[in-house]
């Protein structure tokens, strides 16, 4: 028999919180399913040892789970009890992406990202990716992140391309994944004549110890060689930039909606300690975030902020960073390529298929037209150009015999 729900001290990262002050009680329920939040759940699973949805729905939740708590849970129970994401009712749990280890795009098909550690490639990988773009006519595109995206996988083909990126090196780059994406870096003191410190090193050695770390919300992060901060760390979740004696630790940023600059946590921290800190951070994170929150709303959300974060991931205040750092270090130990043991996999291979009566035959509503010299999805012929009319610079006539005159009403003035 497991205990229940008040057997379980729940560590919170916003204990001590009164109620709302405007006096309204928001619902912190993780869904219909479970009245835990987040937080509360995982510490729960943590706790009591379950590691199946089935059995944590069963004794802490109600009905049979749905789109928000399954991916949440599948999430926690990634962290705390390793395995392969699709093992066994672990792969039932996930959402599209994860589902198929890749990103669904548009027009049905996926994208393919692998992992190019703090955005090093070699001449041979660019070869390998250019050959397989080629090959399988991909659309390819470098991101933000300083990878290589290849846009256009039909589901089929998912493993054919995986199967020769893992035999070329690869790994899964976990774009599809709430985990770490990428360690974006500039190239520091290897090559750079203003750099105090090697960013590139790094940003590797950080990437390779976070990757695969499932989260409440997707992770970036960035290595700046200098202060001048080419790599735009503090744009990042986690972002560090290099100082004459260590490195400066910045937390809390992120794009997107609302875009905010990351905030010094602690100055000229030596590499190790600086790795310490980080590997804290990301579990405390991680244990007591809710659900699609990034890293900015939860430091906002800690009563204390930034200054109790700073407590409880150095100075120990709540006496978890020993459990902090034993999970850490056994997501290290425990991580292995989700793509490299797909192909290993027959009873997951089966999954990547069309249609489940005709494994193999491609999807013929899938289309591309030509653009720019690339495929992209037939969005002309669904009537969506995939052209921005102002910025189409083909030949055109910019004064006709006659000019044409429009209503206000017509150009809505
Ligand atoms: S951040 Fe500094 S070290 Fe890095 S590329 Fe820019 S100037 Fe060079």
């Amino acid at each position: 028999m497991h205990p229940g729900r008040d057997d379980v001290r729940v560590v919170r990262a916003d204990a001590g919180h009164g109620p709302p002050a405007c006096g309204v009680e928001v619902s912190t329920a993780l869904c219909e399913h479970f009245d835990r939040s987040r937080a509360e759940l995982y510490e729960i699973v943590m706790a009591t040892g379950l590691r199946t949805f089935s059995s944590i729905v069963e004794s802490h939740g109600r009905g049979r789970g749905c789109d928000v708590c399954k991916p949440a849970v599948a999430s926690m129970l990634a962290t705390l009890a390793g395995g392969h994401v699709l093992d066994g009712e672990a792969a039932t749990l996930q959402d599209t992406n994860d589902h198929f280890l890749a990103n669904l795009q548009r027009n049905g098909t996926y994208s393919v990202v692998p992992r190019l550690p703090g955005g090093e490639v070699t001449g041979e990988g660019l070869i390998v990716i250019g050959e397989i773009a080629r090959d399988f006519g991909l659309y390819t595109k470098i991101t933000g992140g300083q990878r290589i995206d290849m846009f256009g996988a039909r589901v089929e083909q998912l493993p054919v391309i995986w199967r020769r990126l893992v035999d070329a090196g690869f790994e899964s780059g976990h774009a599809y994944g709430k985990s770490l994406r990428t360690v974006k870096s500039c190239v520091g003191t290897d090559w750079c004549r203003y750099g105090v410190q090697d960013s590139v090193s790094l940003a590797v050695a950080l990437e390779l110890r976070y990757r695969g770390l499932r989260s409440p919300h997707k992770l970036k992060s960035g290595v700046s060689g200098c202060a001048r901060e080419c790599a735009e760390a503090r744009s990042k979740d986690f972002g560090v930039i290099a100082t004459e004696t260590g490195w400066n630790l910045y937390v809390g940023g992120n794009g997107g909606f609302t875009p905010r600059h990351a905030e010094l946590l602690a100055a000229d921290l030596d590499t190790a300690t600086l790795v310490r800190t980080i590997d804290r951070f990301l579990m405390f994170y991680v244990r007591t975030a809710d659900r699609l929150q990034r890293t900015a709303p939860w430091i906002e959300g800690l009563e204390g902020g930034l200054d109790h974060l700073r407590e409880v991931i150095m100075e120990d205040s709540l006496g978890v960073c020993a459990s902090l750092d034993e999970q850490m270090a056994r997501h290290v130990a425990d991580y292995a390529d989700e793509w490299a043991a797909v192909l290993q996999d027959p009873e997951k291979l089966e999954r990547f298929t069309s249609f489940v009566n005709a494994p193999g035959a491609p999807d013929p509503s899938v289309e591309f037209v030509d653009h720019r010299g690339h495929r992209v999805p037939a969005g002309m012929k669904q009537g969506q150009p995939t052209t921005v009319p102002e910025l189409d610079f083909g030949p055109r006539v910019i004064g006709g015999p006659r000019l044409p005159v429009r209503s206000s009403r017509e150009v809505g003035v």
